[in-house]
């Protein structure tokens, strides 16, 4: 070992004692980032100490994956270094390598990171963050690298999916000895394995599973040509057997192949499978869980150890004893009731949850909601969980908490259901007071919420419900429609109005869904009678009889495909804006509207309806972004995430005018969006409606007069909006 890289691990190991011993913490990133200060190498300097290692990245289900992974090698034997807790950026792979070498626990290493027995051969298994792999694998080196799938997730950080795709590939390009584990029933992963040189072990479903779909997901377009992909059967978001029926690009052979997949009855249920693999490896393997993502997991687990040549009989012990990191899975008992405690982080995760409360057939109910730096700012995902599925569950008390808890509030108002806000879950469980003690209460919580929750649940665990202590009535879970609805408006409108929502199956990256749910609730709960059309791709265009169309925002890919789409049918569009039909466009469809946008360096012809031009910068503008409107009498908020930047011609009008200087359609702008005729165009996400209410009625009453009825719109109940409206001003405003 060089000067450098001891001096580091000394350092490293100083800091360790210090934080685990003297204050009693866990050891965390600051060992690591301590050595790799002192030696920036340091991950490429103790690898060679390792026989070898796997490296697990993906959006959902990496510390699940390389906690077993870790368990199956330990199992076969081997002396595991492992970043157990979850520290998951170069500095915390740095700080278990460090520790590991000593032969004692990686950080948080556990059982698996015990044994540093004479004799043994140490391996490491480490999960890496999507957007550090291009850091450690170049160093690292690892044998394998497990891909376990891609979701949207903190777009605010990680940009689109496609720069993650870029990251990982790049990573992989820079380690060519690694061997690609990959997801090959995600498109999205199939695609990276498709473009780098390294070799590549696929896995995946080998038959449909009959869950229910989920409304959103992430891009189902060809890696290869852009075109849609067809799909013989779809497990969730994307993932499933595709294929392209344009250029013939479709689901790679699977190496490792799930078959036989069954969900147990009962309460400790849990799926069963078998795992039929390379050179006729065959086994049979169970888990406790009722998430299908578990199917996934455990089979790339398989993959790995095998890949690894570790022994694999002890897997289905190995799944049995597995405890899921910091409290994740449990139940706790909690005052006399039985807490479920879930993470989900992003919208497949929420959507899995949801799918297993439903499987529990659950009625009571928490949600937690925090927007700090690792949870992402931007919370306009949240409108892409298929939180309206609960409705089919007979709901009796639900709870929302966390720092943006106003806004599930709106989010579940909009899926029917009414919400109480609590401070913690404490709160939660003891509303429930008064419904059946036998019934668990489950909660979800996400990133930097969920560890506040599991402190509270770990306190209060066993405890029994105090003697005296009085029930709470049963709240109405349920929103009451068509509170205001008016005869007269009705009875005024001769046939529906007509919303059209284009390409929701391609433009839908930040929650643009709630931009409907508000337009159809608002008229809805006054009576007015709505229709709402979804044209997706390659599906006749018609805006005949259009009164408010809808164009949501998309990755530069989705983006392209619908531009593709629509310039061939440009006239009707134009013709409807010259009508002055009422059109939201947002962000990526937004850009679509003017002459031109950048995809990279490339300039694409866009539709030409609004004078304006969309051109590259540096880097992305993210921020949450406040104006002041015409069209509102309060400040429109929202979020922006966007790298291309919209320059108006002089003859336009922008929507608003910042709060913030530096946001907006460009940095040098003193506007935001557009106002042009019937056209609202903006970069705000949010969504933009259900956020500013006042911006909904702006277009349905610019619908309706249109249409030749002059109306007061009568107003609504608008305080769950007006509470999230003013959390995110507050946000704005600093
Ligand atoms: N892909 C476009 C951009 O980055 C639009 C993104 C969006 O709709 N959020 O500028």
């Amino acid at each position: 070992m060089g000067v450098k890289t001891g001096l580091a691990c000394a350092a490293a190991d100083v800091a360790h004692w210090g934080l685990t011993s003297v204050l009693k913490r866990g050891g965390g990133n600051v060992p690591g980032t301590l050595a790799l200060k002192l030696d920036p190498q340091i991950i490429a300097d103790l690898a060679p100490a390792l026989e070898g290692s796997i490296v697990v990245t993906g959006t959902n289900g990496k510390t699940t994956t390389n906690g077993l992974i870790a368990d199956g090698l330990a199992a076969a034997d081997y002396d595991v270094v492992c970043n157990r807790a979850g520290n998951n950026m170069q500095t915390g792979i740095a700080a278990a390598i460090v520790a590991g070498r000593r032969g004692s626990r990686g950080t948080g290493a556990g059982a698996a990171g015990a044994g540093a027995a004479a004799g043994k051969k140490r391996f490491g298994a480490f999960e890496c963050d999507e957007l550090y792999t291009v850091r450690v694998l170049p160093q690292l080196k690892p044998r394998a690298l497990v891909l376990l799938n891609l979701f949207r997730d903190q777009l605010d950080r990680y940009g689109e999916i496609d720069h993650t795709q870029d990251v990982i590939a790049q990573a992989l390009e820079k380690s060519p000895t690694t061997t690609l584990i990959y997801n090959a029933d995600d498109p999205l992963c199939a695609a990276i394995a498709d473009r780098v040189p390294n070799s590549s072990i696929g896995f995946g479903i080998d038959e449909p599973t009959g869950l229910e779909a989920d409304r959103i997901s992430d891009s189902r377009f060809c890696a290869k040509c852009n075109a849609p992909l067809d799909y013989d059967y779809v497990h969730y978001g994307q993932l499933g057997k595709y294929r392209c029926p344009k250029c013939g690009w479709e689901r790679p052979e699977l190496a490792y192949a799930a078959r036989n997949v069954a969900l147990e009855c009962g309460r400790d249920g849990g799926y069963s499978w078998d795992i039929c693999g390379a050179d006729g490896f065959s086994q049979h393997v169970k888990t406790r869980y009722n998430g299908l993502y578990m199917v996934f997991n455990v089979t790339a687990v398989a993959a790995a150890l095998q890949f690894a040549g570790a022994d694999t009989e002890k897997l289905d012990q190995v799944i049995a004893d597995y405890e899921p990191a910091g409290g994740r899975m449990h139940t706790y008992h909690v005052l006399g009731r039985d807490v479920v405690s879930n993470l989900a982080k992003n919208p497949a995760g929420f959507d899995r949850m949801i799918s297993e409360v439903k499987a529990a057939d659950s009625c009571l109910m928490a949600f937690f909601l925090n927007d700090n730096d690792a949870d992402g700012h931007d919370i306009s995902w949240i409108w892409d969980v298929d939180f309206e599925k609960l409705c089919e569950l007979d709901l009796e008390r639900v709870f929302v908490g966390g720092t943006r808890k106003n806004d599930l509030q709106v989010r579940l108002k909009y899926a029917g259901i009414d919400a109480r806000l609590i401070d913690g879950i404490e709160d939660a469980v003891r509303g429930c007071f008064g419904a059946d003690d036998a019934l668990e209460l489950h909660s979800v919580a996400n990133y930097t919420v969920f560890p506040t929750v599991t402190a509270d649940l770990k306190r209060l665990d066993g405890t029994e419900r105090p003697a005296g202590s009085a029930d709470v009535a049963a709240g109405c879970a349920r929103v009451e429609l068509g509170c205001v609805a008016d005869a007269g408006l009705a009875g005024a409108i001769a046939r529906p109005l007509r919303i059209v929502h284009l390409y929701p199956d391609a433009l839908n990256l930040y929650g643009d869904g709630g931009n409907i749910a508000s337009l159809r609730q608002r008229c809805e709960w006054r009576g007015i009678p709505v229709v709402v059309d979804q044209v997706r791709m390659g599906e006749e265009l018609d805006l005949s009889d259009a009164d408010v169309v809808l164009l949501g925002g998309g990755a530069d890919r989705d983006q392209l495909a619908v531009c593709k789409e629509l310039l061939a049918q440009k006239e009707k569009l134009a013709a409807y804006v010259e009508s002055d039909g009422a059109l939201l466009a947002i962000c990526g469809g937004y850009q679509l509207l003017g002459r031109f946008y950048m995809m990279g360096n490339t300039q694409v012809e866009g539709l030409g309806v609004i004078g304006a031009e969309t051109r590259s910068g540096e880097g992305r503008l993210i921020h949450n972004v406040a104006i002041n409107s015409p069209v509102a009498c309060t400040p429109i908020v929202g979020f922006e995430n966007h790298g291309g930047r919209t320059y108006l011609d002089d003859g336009e009008t922008p929507l608003g005018t910042p709060l913030v200087a530096g946001t907006g359609n460009n940095e040098f702008a003193v506007g935001e969006g557009v106002l042009h005729k019937g056209v609202v165009g903006t970069y705000f996400h949010g969504p933009v409606l259900p956020k500013n209410p006042q911006v909904t009625d702006w277009l349905i009453a610019h619908a309706l007069e249109r249409r030749g009825i002059a109306c007061e719109l009568p107003a609504l109940d608008d305080a769950y909006e007006t509470a999230a409206h003013d959390v995110a001003l507050d946000i704005v405003r600093g």
